[in-house]
Order: structure tokens, then sequence, then C-alpha cells
């Protein structure tokens, strides 16, 4: 497929987000507070090429919780630094078939997560990530993101004390991947780390750079820089595609073809390899915590673009 044209794409991003507008339903996430507080109805839409055309509409600057999104970059950056092939056996690359945090998920495969993109596979990840200590983990991971979106990010305060009080079910994941070995460093830091890297403030211009940087063969189309192998980017988003929006993965597939992924915080990312990344940012969630308007400007925007690439 040849780069897109990006008037028509301009064109196709503000229909999207005048026609998913309209839709209200869902609810915020709740069982983090301060994901509860933040306000309903924003909606953003960006576009980012692999030339690095942006594209943008609606609430597209405002800052959110990048939650879920975040297992994506944690899995390039623990690739990265341990290949993938270990990833692949420790950590897996199939759908659980059961909500994000499942317990059950773990228990019938003796505590082996299946996928970095469930809540259990995402501590494995983060437990894999070589460094001396918490500290320098936590700075490895928070710089890694940071060249994926071009600038310094940083901890929503509010998300992480939020998520930190009440995050006892992730807590008891990670225990229990312990006690079955299927976890590679403390419990308990691990979660600390997966907790404040999904408290991490982006915007929905900052998830299509992110997402745009694994468009472009692991180089950040804005600043030029080479983030990842791009050798790595097949297993990311045949992973995407296999469980990036948890029970609803094949209908995304089905009905968008793209690989994407959903956070709690409303985030949503989708991306055709070679040529661009689309985001969304509207934090009424479905029953299964993935973005109402968000999946529906997906929708769009690929039957308006033809961007399914199972075509
Ligand atoms: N931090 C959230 C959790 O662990 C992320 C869930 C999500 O975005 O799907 O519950």
């Amino acid at each position: 497929k040849n780069i897109i044209d990006t008037k028509k794409l301009e064109a196709v991003l503000k229909q999207a987000h005048s026609t998913a507008e309209s839709d209200q339903s869902g609810a915020n996430a709740s069982y983090i507070p301060a994901l509860a507080k933040v306000p309903s109805n924003l909606f953003g839409l960006t576009a980012v090429t692999a030339d690095g055309t942006v594209l943008e509409t609606g609430d597209s600057s405002y800052p959110f919780a990048i939650e879920s999104i975040s297992k994506v970059f944690s899995m390039a950056l623990v690739m990265e630094a341990v290949g993938a092939q270990e990833m692949l056996k420790k950590v897996g690359a199939d759908p659980t078939g059961l909500p994000f945090n499942s317990v059950m998920a773990l228990e019938l495969h003796r505590g082996k997560p299946l996928s970095p993109l469930v809540n259990a596979g995402a501590m494995a990840t983060v437990s894999l990530l070589p460094a001396a200590n918490a500290d320098e983990k936590w700075q490895k991971i928070l710089d890694g993101y940071s060249q994926f979106a071009g600038h310094s990010l940083e901890v929503m305060d509010a998300v992480y004390t939020s998520e930190a009080a009440t995050n006892s079910h992730n807590k008891g994941i990670a225990w229990l991947m312990s006690s079955y070995g299927t976890l590679y460093d403390d419990p308990d830091t691990t979660c600390d780390i997966y907790t404040k890297q999904c408290s991490i403030a982006i915007t929905c211009k900052d998830l299509a750079v992110m997402g745009s940087t694994l468009a472009n063969g692991g180089v950040n189309p804005i600043t030029g820089k080479a983030i990842i192998n791009p050798e790595f980017l097949p297993h990311i988003f045949a992973e995407m595609t296999m469980e990036g929006l948890y029970g609803a993965s094949g209908d995304f597939a089905y009905t968008v073809g793209l690989p994407g992924k959903s956070g709690v915080g409303g985030g949503l990312l989708a991306v055709v390899p070679g040529q661009l990344a689309l985001s969304a940012f509207s934090p009424r969630l479905d029953p299964i915590g993935n973005s109402v308007r968000g999946q529906k400007a997906m929708r769009f925007i690929s039957d308006a673009l033809d961007l399914s690439l199972y075509r």
C-alpha cells in the first residue's frame, strides 16, 4: 500500500470525530478513583504518518493516563533487552479469552501469563527488564517511553497515588506469579513499577507519535531517532492483534483490521505498519474496558480509507 493522501486523511479524521462524538454510551473506568473524575465528554483524534505529518482534531492535547497502552511499549523495550524468543518463552503470545486482570487465566496455565498485553503478562514483562535496582528499572521505562513520544513524559501523580492505593488485585496477581516462578523480580516492586508506567501522562498526539514510531520501522518520525530494532515490530503487531483490545480483539480485527491497543484511561492506538498511527482519547468505556468512541472512530477511519490489513 502507498503512503496515505494526507488531505483525505485530515478530512476523514474530522468526519470520524463528528460521527463518533454523538455516542455518549459507556462510562469512565471507576475501579481506579482518579480515572472516574476525568471529564467524560473529552474526545480527541490524531494521526501521525510514517513520514511525520501530524493531523489532530478535538481534544488531542489533553493529558490522560496511558494505562494499558503502556504494555505495548514495555513489551518493545524488554524485547530489545532480552530478545523475542525469551519474551515468547517466558510471557507468551496468546489471547487469554478472559478479562485483562484475570487470575483464572494464570491458574489455567500454571502461572504463565500468555500475553504481555494483559496485567499478569505486563508485570512479567517488567520483571524481565534487566536493571541494577528498581529506580534504574523505572528510569529505563520512563526514558524509553519518552523516546517513543519524542519528549520527556511524566507520571500523573493523582492517578499513580489513586491506583497504588487500590491495586491489591494486581498485587495479588504479581504474588501468584511469583509463587509459580513466572515473575522474575520482586512482586511488590514489579507491581509498583507497572502501576507507575500505567500512570504516565500522554496526550492523543503523544500516543500517535509513539505509534508512528512503530509504523515507521522503529524510528520516531518526528525526532528521527531509532528507538527499537525493526525485527521486533512484527511480534508487537501480532500481539496487539491477538490481545490489544482484550475480549474485543477479534471484533477489532474483524471490523478495523489493524493492530490496536486500548487503555482504561480512554486511549486507543491503531497502527498501519509502514504508513501511520491513529490514536483516540475518549474516557467512556464499554464493559470490556475499551473506549466506545475510540473504537467507533477507528472503524470509521479504517472503512473510509480502506486500511484493513486483511484486504
Ligand atoms: N492500570 C490498569 C490496571 O492494571 C490498566 C488496565 C487497562 O488499561 O486495561 O488495572
